[in-house]
């Protein structure tokens, strides 16, 4: 065990990031986030940096990366811009991964090339007004008809699903039921490829949300919305079992996103505990301010070995669900106990819009929700445990 030194091919990627996360996008995310404007500038400038493609081969227009470097890439982004970092991780883990995963090689070759190169992007829609962490609950039907699904249903918070660029939104729907080993009738769940040129396929106006504001997050409406039978995206009935494989990388992504943003907390409040005086010395001499602020590097260094060590595990075939489960409920704690604590140290600045610590509090609650709220860790482990 030689810990988690990286290799200079993900320093360098790492680093890349970096810079342009400081000089490229930190600019203008105060205004995005104001304006709660979608940053298309940004988010082309990341696809031709092949930041979409990150984990993708290149046969399908990918980097030939891995997973781990998507991570790495979003833990700089989510430093600076959460709202950039979440339509990246929704792009590639929730967009493109499933097709990639499950697509045949027609559907690999007709949408990851798009997606990888960042053209398009893609959504996927899972959440309905009564399935969330309970999933099962899925209402939204499809029904098999002369060579086409016929969808019906809703969806809630979809994220990216109605950009000018958003050309695809995968959603999970009941597909029929088959009888249990008890004898009941449980639902079967399979994925959809839809495109959102279909009609009958409508994102409605957007959410008003607390934070992530420069993300695109949207309601959809599916109303007999028809699509060839080959739209199917793996198995029949297989659509359960496949999205919370996808849920379970995902929440490596977003942890990384996650150690980003605590990470970014401690370093603007690093730089502003040495300039901000008060009572005759930096505010950082006193030990209330500097342990508060050390505390907060902890947080973010645990976020960032648990992540690690998830993607680590995940790309040596290992399992490593709870080890996600964990990095994604540790590393969002770390965003939103930082974020809050960061706050602290700039003082009244703290509660000022356009400071980028007041973003990330804004911005850091989600983390606690989204791809899993802790509650649904804490289930993941437990069960784990035998509990
Ligand atoms: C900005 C944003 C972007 C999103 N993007 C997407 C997306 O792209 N695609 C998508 O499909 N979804 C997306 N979501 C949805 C998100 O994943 C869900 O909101 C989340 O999974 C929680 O579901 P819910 O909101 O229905 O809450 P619920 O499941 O109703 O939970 C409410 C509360 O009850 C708790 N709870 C539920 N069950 C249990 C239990 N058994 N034990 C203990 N506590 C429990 C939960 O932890 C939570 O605290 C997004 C949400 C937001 C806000």
């Amino acid at each position: 065990m030689t810990g988690f030194e990286l290799s200079e091919e993900y320093q360098d990627l790492s680093d890349t990031v970096r810079d342009f996360a400081d000089n490229v996008v930190a600019p203008v995310s105060a205004k995005h986030d104001e304006e709660h404007s979608f940053p298309y500038d940004v988010v082309k400038q990341m696809a031709e940096m092949g930041l979409f493609g990150l984990p993708f081969p290149e046969e399908f227009g990918g980097m030939g990366g891995d997973y781990f470097a998507l991570a790495l890439a979003l833990e700089q982004l989510g430093r600076v811009d959460q709202s950039v970092a979440i339509t990246l991780e929704a792009g590639v883990s929730l967009g493109a991964m499933p097709v990639y995963r499950f697509g045949t090689d027609a559907q690999k070759q007709e949408w990851l090339p798009l997606l990888a190169s960042g053209q398009a992007l893609a959504g996927f829609g899972l959440t309905e007004p009564e399935a969330g962490s309970d999933a099962g609950g899925t209402k939204t039907t499809a029904r098999r008809e002369d060579g086409s699904w016929v969808i019906n249903g809703n969806k809630e918070f979809i994220t990216n699903s109605g950009t000018d660029i958003t050309r695809l939104v995968t959603v999970t729907a009941v597909t029929g039921r088959k009888e249990a080993a008890d004898g009941s009738l449980r639902k079967e769940i399979s994925t959809i490829l839809v495109p959102t040129d279909t009609p009958g396929f409508k994102a409605e106006k957007p959410y008003n949300k607390v934070g992530w504001n420069a993300s695109d997050t949207h309601p959809l409406t599916l109303k007999d919305v028809r699509v060839p039978e080959e739209n199917l995206l793996g198995e029949e009935g297989r659509g359960y079992a496949n999205f919370l494989s996808i849920l379970d990388e995902g929440r490596i992504a977003i942890a990384a996103l996650a150690t980003g943003a605590a990470q970014g907390c401690v370093d603007l409040s690093v730089k502003y505990a040495r300039e901000r005086r008060a009572f005759g010395q930096e505010i950082g001499k006193y030990q209330a301010i500097s342990f508060k602020i050390a505390r907060m590097e902890a947080r973010a260094h645990t976020a960032r070995l648990a992540y690690y060590d998830a993607a680590a595990r995940m790309l040596a075939g290992k399992p490593f669900k709870t080890q996600a489960a964990i990095a994604k409920m540790v590393a969002g704690e770390a965003a939103m106990d930082n974020a809050r604590d960061a706050t602290q140290v700039f003082g009244g600045y703290g509660f000022i819009n356009e400071f980028t610590v007041a973003r990330h509090y804004r911005d850091s609650k989600i983390l606690e929700v989204g791809e899993g709220t802790t509650e649904v860790q804490l289930m993941l482990i437990a069960r784990e445990l035998g509990l």
